[in-house]
């Protein structure tokens, strides 16, 4: 293939991929945005490995066979509910990818430059590494964190600011060393290895420091650090769309962190240092008083009772699979005359977006889903809220007790409407590991099980 060729299909690919991110931005042409994404990586892999830059065809096939079907099987496979847990895992096999790529490219003889261009590669070569070993290292934590392998709660090490200071200082000091010996190999690794192991830390290190209730930051964030892994690689193998691509994933990953910690009322630095605000302050408020449970069938007479329901999904819906039978009781309910919305808070679930495709995958119309902003006024005259397997996100104490993981953060105030029915197994705490008053408040109920079935028992009785 010729190169303007080449680089023709790679600005083809470059547009193909905008256009990807801005269809993803909507629900209702997210599946379209997939589509470009999909036809943008096929052209940007056609057209490398017919640039010229490849000749061992054989492994790169056998490369693409072996990643495509676990990929597929991945796909095939993973629950909805696993989905934040594949993410994780797939953004540390492109900081794997940047360590490997930056290795292979530090120990290849065959490149000839000199000079100022020769310093520059040295420079993209350690910068890839670090980040690529960063983004790896606390991929897999954020990983065993969101499968409950490890544990939600921040890992606090006394010092640990002074540490991360000291590991960076020390990076840099790595950094100058290698430059400086790149000329031989056998010198320039030690100092690389080393900062490799530091980076591993690093990252190891400021995943295990974030809290339960900060994990949407930090998913959203180390999205941006492996795209930015990805344009260091890009750099490394001089590949243009390598770059535009990892900045395209680098800078949305960034604003998306940007608009969680918002959303959250979260200082970013905050954030990424980890456990800021969590050590100060008492203990949160332990939660007090008597619970009134319900049945399906006492639901059901709430439900027929009202004119205006709210719903609030959380993440045990995508837990008890539960969307379908919600979807059927909204359609009823609205065949009825009710009004019937569905509030969605953006961090419910265990990913952004989560609760917004699994209400699509069920069909339930987009104009009666709406954001938190949207619709939080708006309690004081809803009948009824139903709450489906969520409970930090509709947690009162975010706003009233200073001293909780989650004081500050913006909920659902669905206490503030007639009656709440909140539906989950037990009086289990949520993700942030806290209690949640709105169980024992005058106005809640409690409907105990698994939200599907309930809802499925709700369902029947509304049909009776
Ligand atoms: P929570 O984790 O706070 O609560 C979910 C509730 O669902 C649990 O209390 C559980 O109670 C209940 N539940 C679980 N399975 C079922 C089931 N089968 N049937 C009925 N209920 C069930 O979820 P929220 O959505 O309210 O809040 C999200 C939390 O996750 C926040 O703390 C957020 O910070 C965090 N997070 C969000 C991410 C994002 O990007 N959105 C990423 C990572 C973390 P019980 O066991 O009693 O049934």
């Amino acid at each position: 293939m010729s190169h303007s060729l080449v680089t023709m299909s790679y600005i083809v690919a470059a547009i193909l991929f905008i256009l990807s991110l801005s269809g993803l931005s909507n629900q209702e042409t997210a599946r379209k945005g997939n589509y470009y994404g999909m036809l943008g990586m096929a052209i940007a892999i056609i057209a490398t490995t017919l640039s010229g830059s490849v000749t061992a065809y054989g492994i790169l096939i056998a490369a693409l066979i072996v990643g495509g079907a676990i990929g597929a099987r991945a796909a095939v496979k993973v629950e909805m509910t696993q989905m934040p847990e594949l993410v994780a895992i797939m953004h540390s096999l492109v900081g794997l990818a940047a360590v490997l790529v930056g290795y292979a490219n530090f120990m290849d003889h065959t490149i000839s430059i000199s000079g100022v261009e020769k310093t520059i590669h040295e420079i993209e070569i350690y910068i890839g590494i670090l980040i690529g070993a960063i983004t790896f290292s606390g991929s897999v934590i954020a990983f065993g964190k969101l499968s409950e392998k490890i544990s939600g709660k921040p890992l606090l090490l006394p010092g640990r600011h002074w540490v991360n200071l000291l590991l960076l200082i020390t990076t840099v000091i790595l950094g100058y060393i290698f430059i400086q010996q790149a000329d031989s190999i056998d010198n320039a690794i030690i100092p690389l290895a080393i900062m490799t192991a530091i980076a591993l830390i690093f990252g190891i290190h400021m995943v295990m420091a974030i809290g339960g209730a900060d994990m949407p930051v930090v998913i959203s964030m180390l999205n941006s650090y492996s795209g930015w892994a990805a344009a260091a690689t890009g750099f490394m193998l001089s590949n243009d769309l390598l770059i535009v691509t990892g900045a395209l994933v680098g800078s949305s990953g960034a604003i998306l962190s940007y608009i969680m910690c918002r959303a959250m009322n979260r200082h970013f630095l905050s954030v990424i240092a980890g456990g800021f605000g969590t050590t100060g302050g008492g203990e949160a408020a332990v939660i007090e008083g008597e619970v009134q449970p319900i049945s399906a069938e006492e639901t059901a007479e709430f439900l027929k009772d009202a004119k205006n329901i709210m719903i609030i999904p959380g993440y045990g819906m995508a837990v008890a699979q539960a969307q379908h039978t919600v979807n059927e009781i909204t359609k009823l309910l609205r065949a009825k005359g009710k009004k019937v919305g569905f509030g969605i808070h953006p961090v419910a679930g265990r990913m952004p977006g989560h609760m917004n495709v699994l209400l699509a995958e069920a069909k339930v119309p987009y104009d009666i889903v709406f954001e938190m902003d949207e619709i939080n006024d708006d309690f004081p005259n809803v009948d009824v809220s139903i709450v489906i397997g969520a409970n930090d996100i509709v947690n009162p104490s975010a706003l009233n007790d200073p001293n909780s993981p989650i004081a500050g953060m913006p909920v659902l105030e669905c206490w503030k409407g007639e009656t709440t029915i909140v539906l989950k197994r037990s009086m289990a705490s949520g993700y942030a590991g806290v209690g949640n008053p709105l169980f024992v408040l005058e106005n809640t109920r409690m409907l105990f099980g698994d939200a599907n079935t309930t809802m499925q028992a709700v369902l029947k009785a509304l049909k009776e």
